[in-house]
């Protein structure tokens, strides 16, 4: 079963991915493309009949950060989608959460109409015994779907992380977008049920059997107003070790 659940999960991650190619690919363009203006400018201070070797150290360092911002863009992905077991290590979700809105910030701008993404985190809450590369794979399903129910109308998107009242870590991924599916919201949760046309119906179905397999809880529900709020609980990090889940 572990198995079948890393299968999965890289598949879907792998899925995932490629969705994102795209947008990625942008991403780091940017950056390569202002450190080839940057190379430039730099050799041009250098080729002056008195070379002016501030500006040229200047435009440098600048080569300096663009590239090492690239770097770092593809480094991201690489932990995404790099094959392994499932790894458990003591992780700080607001620091996932930080990264997955870095890593989806072009993705939300794709569309032509705004989508903003909020983060409202707890600070210092305490780790969670938990393999980080599934948690990332977690809040990326989550917020990328928020993001298409969005992509019609534009919207906020927050996530928030907060300790529940059962001494759990809680996740909340809201958006204000088209809603759940009337009538199909028990069913979202089943691999294969998609109401999108490109959908594969997988991504609600991996990211609970990831929670489950941490001893953890994902559920939906119906905003007030607009939109979804997709929540997930994770035990703190004292619990998880005092109580292994089964088959662990
Ligand atoms: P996929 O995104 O490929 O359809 P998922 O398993 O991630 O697969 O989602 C299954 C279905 O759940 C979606 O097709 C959609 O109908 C519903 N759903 C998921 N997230 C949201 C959301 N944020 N708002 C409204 N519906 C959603």
């Amino acid at each position: 079963l572990r198995q079948a659940q890393a299968d999965l999960a890289y598949m879907s991650r792998v899925i995932a991915v490629g969705e994102l190619a795209a947008s990625l690919a942008h991403e780091i363009k940017q950056p390569i493309a202002a450190a080839v203006m940057n190379a430039k400018t730099c050799a041009r201070w250098l080729q002056r009949d008195t070379p002016d070797i501030a500006e040229a150290c200047e435009a440098a360092s600048r080569i300096v950060k663009d590239t090492t911002r690239a770097a770092e863009i593809i480094d991201r992905v690489r932990s995404l989608y790099s094959r392994g077991t499932p790894e458990r290590e003591l992780v700080d979700l607001n620091e996932i959460v930080r990264e997955m809105i870095v890593l989806l910030h072009d993705e939300a701008n794709r569309y032509c109409i705004p989508i903003s993404i909020r983060a409202e985190l707890t600070p210092s809450l305490p780790r969670v015994m938990a393999d980080r590369v599934q948690l990332q794979q977690v809040l990326m399903n989550l917020m990328l779907n928020g993001i298409e129910a969005m992509k019609d109308t534009g919207g906020e998107l927050t996530v928030t992380s907060k300790i529940a009242e059962n001494g759990q870590l809680l996740v909340s991924v809201s958006d204000s977008g088209v809603g759940l599916p009337v009538e199909e919201s028990d069913r979202i949760f089943k691999a294969f049920f998609t109401t999108k046309p490109q959908g594969t119906g997988m991504g609600l179905s991996i990211s609970r059997t990831i929670v489950e397999s941490h001893s953890g809880r994902l559920w939906a529900s119906a905003n007030t107003g607009r939109g979804a709020t997709f929540h997930f609980s994770l035990p703190t990090e004292t619990k998880a070790v005092a109580m292994p889940p089964e088959g662990t």
